[in-house]
Formats: C-alpha cells, structure tokens, sequence
C-alpha cells in the first residue's frame, strides 16, 4: 500500500528511556493504531563515544514492559532493516558522497585545535560561535591531496548563508528560521561515522516514513533535514514536533529534578497503564478533556490535531492519583502479580495465596505506588510492636474488657466471616457498652499495630481465627 502511514520511534540508546520519549513513542505507536498504519522502531547508535553496554537491552526490555509493540524493528525484522544505524554505514557512506558530488556536502580538514581557536575568537568578538565555512572554498586540487597524505576529515553540510527556510509543523503550524543561524552541520564524523542528522534522513527515506513525530528539541534540526531532502530529491515526511515537559517550576524537565526514567518508575511501583496514561496527556487533550484512558481508547480517540503547543507540566501527584486509580480498578490478579515482587524483596513469607489476595485487595486502597504495598501489609506478616502511648490504651480498663469479651467469643466462632465480625461489634456495644472510637482504636491497635487502618473485619479475616486470638492474648493483662 503506497499511502500506509509509517511512523518510527527512533531512540539514542542512552542507558534509560527518559518520560518524554516514552511519550514520544507512544504518540507515534497512537497514530500508527488510529490510522491502521505502522509504527518503527529504529535504533539511532551511530555516536560510538556513547556507546552504553546493555542499553539497547534495556530500551527494548523497557518497551516491553510498558506495552508497546511496534510492527518492525529489532528482534522482529522486517521490509526496510536492519533497524540499527550501526548496521547501515555503508548506505550513509553512499549518501554522503552523492552529497559531495551535488555541491550539497563538502570535505573539511579543520583539526579539532582549529576548531577551538574560532570558536573562542568568534566568542571574543561578541558572534555566535559556529564553524566559518573556510574549507567550503578548497580547491578541487587541495582536497585530493589533503585526501592522498590521510588527513583526517568530517564532511559538512554546505548550507544556505542567507534568507529563510519556511516549512509546515502539524503542531506549530508555519515556521521560519533564517539560513544564517544554521551551523554548516557534520554529516560525517571523523571516525566515519554518520551523524544523526544524516542517518536519520537517509533512514526515514528508506524507510518510507511519512510522519516525522518527535520532541520540540528537534525543530531547530529541520533546515538541516530538509535541505537534504532537497539535495536528494526526495519527498519529506510530515512534521509534528511534541511540545516540551516542563517542571512544576517551568524548567526543562531533567534528571536533575527527580526520576525521569521509565525504568525508576517502573521499579517504583508505578503500573505501565498509569504511565501510559499519564504521558498521553502531557501534551495531548482529547474533546471531553477526560482523564483516565485506556491504551485501547487512546488508540480510539487519539490524533495529531489535539496536540497542544504549549509545554506540558509534569506534575507528579497527578501521576500518583492515577497511579492509584489503576491499582484500585484493575483485575486484582493482576495486581496480586505485579505486587508479589515487592513481598519477596522485604523478605515476607507468603502462605496462602487467598490470604494473599485479600492483602493485596486491602492494600492497594490504601497506596498510591506498588512499592509501598509491603509496608502497609506489614502488620499482616509481623505482630505489632508497642510503643508507651499504644501500652497506656491497651491498659485502659475499656480496652482490657473488650480484648477479653472478643476473646472469649471468638473462640467459640467455627468460621470467621464479616457477619460473625460485625455481630460481634454490635454485641461489644449492647452488651459492653462500648462504641465508635473507643470500640475500633483499642482492638485495631492490638490486632493491627494502629488505632487507624484497613476495615476491621477485612483485618481479623486475614489474620485468621488463630492469630486474631494470639494478638489478643498478648494484650490480655494476666
Ligand atoms: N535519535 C534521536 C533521539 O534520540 C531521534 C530524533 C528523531 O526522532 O528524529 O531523540
């Protein structure tokens, strides 16, 4: 099909997946789903001074967890691979040098110590730094010597110097940047290898990508880009620039601040519908401005059009709240099983799995992260310690009639059920004389740790008839 939209995520392997990638693969992975198209996934690990042992691992284990599944790529194949940059240096090689032979790309022999100096004289003066095309006027006959001693080289994109590039962004609409604040970009390194800016625009060519969707800080790269479309003759893909993640304070959102890696999310206890959802709306709105999506409505209701301009903040507690919606909400099987990780770390022994389950049903309405499911469970796996105020309560004379009366007729109950709890609790007030805060604080105290806490006959149906007796007993004043 010749009009299929392709969309391609295409990361730096940096060693993590930062939030706004994340946000940028989802909106490509979005728009592939909303227009029965297909999103690619491409490796973009050309810069060999960034090489990061078990990154592209953990970039693809990271986009697995989250749930994104792309239609080629790494792993997987397909018509237009290998999806590694680092596989496909011969094909820029050819570029480039069709480049040099169209006048669009030139040779330049600058030593990294040349460099410098104009660098620094340009600052001196008070002008932008950026390189002063001086090797754009070497002769033919220069280059070919220069090539024949081995001089090392870069090859340089020989831009424009004066008026303007105009072009369309679906997101910012018309945008102009003056040719003279373009830096000749390298488009071949010294050590031969391809920039991005080359790789990318060879590959989404040879790709057929017909949608370019990406964060804002590449907007200022498009000249580039399309300039080299032009030398090619070749037909540019749509653009659509994703606007920045800001901090509450309205800085670039960096790591600086706080966790910006998918993977510490992820380990936190932050669940990948959350994430999702949360990244989906920084940026994207939809008509009813609703807030909790599922993947398979974001894939409904997604599209480009929505996309705001304007930075989009990130706001942690938002994160959190719905965080917390999607433990409450979702399948409490599956909640059981991403929570089980957490339990083995703290070292708590899991007996039963139906006890395991109403744990993790009375938890989770009660965290707003993963992580902190085994603190809240504690009391379930350890007996309560005692400090000198919980001792004064449990001494109360109130509280020493109560612990002996549940007790006593608790003992005598075959099977603990909600009723046999809530009949008991009505009893200790008919017949004890004892309700409300004084009722539930003395005995969630001495079965649960704390006057406050999870429902009190959810607590004794968990702890059992046997440990419900031994907590008492052990606040039984002999
Ligand atoms: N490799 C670039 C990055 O790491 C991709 C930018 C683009 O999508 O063109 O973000």
């Amino acid at each position: 099909m010749s009009n299929e939209i392709r969309v391609r995520f295409a990361p730096s392997p940096t060693g993590y997946l930062h939030m706004g990638s994340l946000r940028t693969a989802l909106y490509n992975y979005l728009y592939a789903k909303k227009t029965g198209g297909k999103f690619i996934l491409r490796i973009e690990d050309t810069d060999q001074t960034r090489y990061i042992e078990g990154a592209v691992e953990n970039l693809l284990n990271t986009l697995k967890s989250i749930g994104l599944e792309y239609d080629e790529g790494p792993e997987k194949g397909g018509d237009y691979g290998p999806y590694f940059q680092s596989q496909r240096t011969e094909i820029y090689r050819k570029y480039s040098n069709e480049l040099i032979e169209k006048d669009a790309a030139y040779y330049c022999f600058c030593t990294p110590d040349e460099l410098e100096k104009m660098r620094k004289e340009q600052i001196a003066q008070g002008i932008d730094a950026r390189y002063d095309g001086r090797c754009r006027k070497l002769s033919k006959e220069e280059i070919e010597e220069n090539l024949a001693k081995g001089k090392p080289y870069v090859i340089r994109e020989n831009l424009p110097k004066e008026g303007e590039i105009v072009f369309y962004d679906i997101v910012r609409d018309r945008v102009a940047i003056k040719w003279e604040t373009v830096d000749d970009q390298v488009l071949i390194k010294s050590d031969g290898f391809p920039t991005y800016h080359l790789a990318n625009v060879v590959d989404d060519h040879l790709m057929k990508i017909t949608h370019i969707i990406r964060g804002e800080e590449w907007l200022s790269s498009v000249p580039k880009h399309l300039f080299l479309y032009n030398a090619f003759g070749w037909k540019p893909p749509k653009m659509c620039h994703l606007p920045l993640l800001l901090n509450p304070d309205k800085s670039k959102l960096s790591k600086r601040q706080g966790d910006v890696a998918v993977e510490d999310f992820l380990a936190k206890g932050y669940l990948p519908e959350a994430l999702l959802n949360f990244v989906a709306l920084l940026g994207w709105h939809s008509k009813s401005d609703e807030e909790l999506y599922s993947l398979e409505k974001l894939e409904q209701e997604f599209s480009l059009k929505r996309i705001s301009k304007s930075g989009a903040v990130f706001d942690i507690e938002k994160l959190n709240w719905m965080n917390g919606h999607y433990l409450r909400e979702l399948e409490l099987g599956y909640i059981s099983i991403k929570a089980r990780p957490y339990f083995i770390k703290a070292g708590f022994e899991i007996r039963d799995e139906e006890q395991y389950l109403q744990i993790i049903d009375v938890a989770r309405n009660r965290i707003s992260i993963l992580s902190e499911v085994t603190e809240i469970s504690k009391p379930f796996f350890i007996e309560p310690d005692f400090n000198e105020e919980d001792k004064m309560l449990i001494t109360e004379e109130n509280s020493q009639k109560l612990y002996f009366f549940w007790f006593e007729n608790l003992k005598e109950i075959e099977t603990i059920s909600v009723e046999a709890v809530n009949n008991l609790l009505q009893r200790s007030t008919e017949e004890l004389g004892i309700k409300g805060k004084d009722l539930y604080f003395p005995l969630r105290l001495a079965l649960f740790g704390s006057v406050h806490g999870p429902e009190f006959p959810a607590i004794i149906n968990i702890l059992g008839k046997d440990e419900t007796l031994k907590r008492l007993n052990n606040v039984i004043k002999q």
